[in-house]
């Protein structure tokens, strides 16, 4: 088994009903959630938009593998209704972001670090974002939950 920590955000529809549902897929095909933390209401980071996100981290037990997880949570993403992937503008090289129901990114899967075209382990942004970091930080040192 892995311990891995995932990272969740919504800013569109009822954003508290799109964390809970995509928690219940993560439960469902990926493992036990063993530590969930609060749902924190955060500003757009790196984009202008009028919606808010809601975030949340989860600790998870899992026994894929860091292939099959990114596969099975942009799965869990396009079932949820996301369409846009985040993009790279050509001409300034930056990251475009847009609205979205649903974004799920793996931040930690053990104690590995992966660097390869599709997946980056360690997050490579999660130092310096907020909403990753706040929700994290209350459950990295948490006991599992009672199942
Ligand atoms: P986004 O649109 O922000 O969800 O970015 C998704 C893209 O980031 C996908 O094409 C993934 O292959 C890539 N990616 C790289 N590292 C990670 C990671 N640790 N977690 C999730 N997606 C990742």
């Amino acid at each position: 088994m892995h311990t891995v920590y995932l990272s969740l955000g919504t800013n569109l529809g009822d954003k508290k009903h799109n964390l809970v549902s995509a928690i219940k897929e993560i439960e469902r095909r990926i493992g036990p959630v063993r530590a969930q933390s609060a749902f924190l209401t955060t500003e757009p980071w790196g984009f202008e938009s009028e919606n808010t996100f809601l975030n949340a981290a989860v600790r998870v037990e899992t026994e894929l593998s860091p292939n099959e997880l990114l596969r099975v949570t942009q799965q869990i993403e396009r079932e949820m209704g996301r369409t846009q992937k985040s993009s790279v503008d050509p001409q300034q090289s930056k990251v475009i972001y847009h609205d979205r129901i649903i974004d799920i990114d793996i931040l930690l899967y053990d104690d590995l670090h992966i660097n390869t075209k599709k997946l980056t382990i360690p997050h490579p942004h999660m130092h310096e974002r907020n909403f990753v970091l706040i929700p994290l930080k209350e459950i990295l040192l948490t006991k599992d939950t009672q199942q």
